[in-house]
């Protein structure tokens, strides 16, 4: 499945979406077509990455992806 993470780059949302060709992706938030394709760990079966040095990583849990620590 191709989803991908994208960040907003008037707002600086992050959002994910399913992608199927190349279709427009808006934000969510603001509707700016103005959005950058993150690197994402979805749609690859299994596949962890190492965050470490990523600008999405969280410095606090040492998770890759961090909704609840804040
Ligand atoms: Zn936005």
């Amino acid at each position: 499945m191709p989803i991908y993470e994208y960040k907003c780059n008037q707002c600086g949302e992050d959002f994910e979406k399913l992608v199927f060709g190349n279709k427009q992706v808006d934000c969510p938030k603001c509707s700016s077509p103005d959005v950058r394709k993150k690197l994402s760990a979805f749609g690859m079966s299994g596949v962890e990455k190492p965050f470490a040095g990523s600008s999405s990583g969280c410095s606090s849990c040492s998770k890759g992806s961090c909704s609840s620590c804040g």
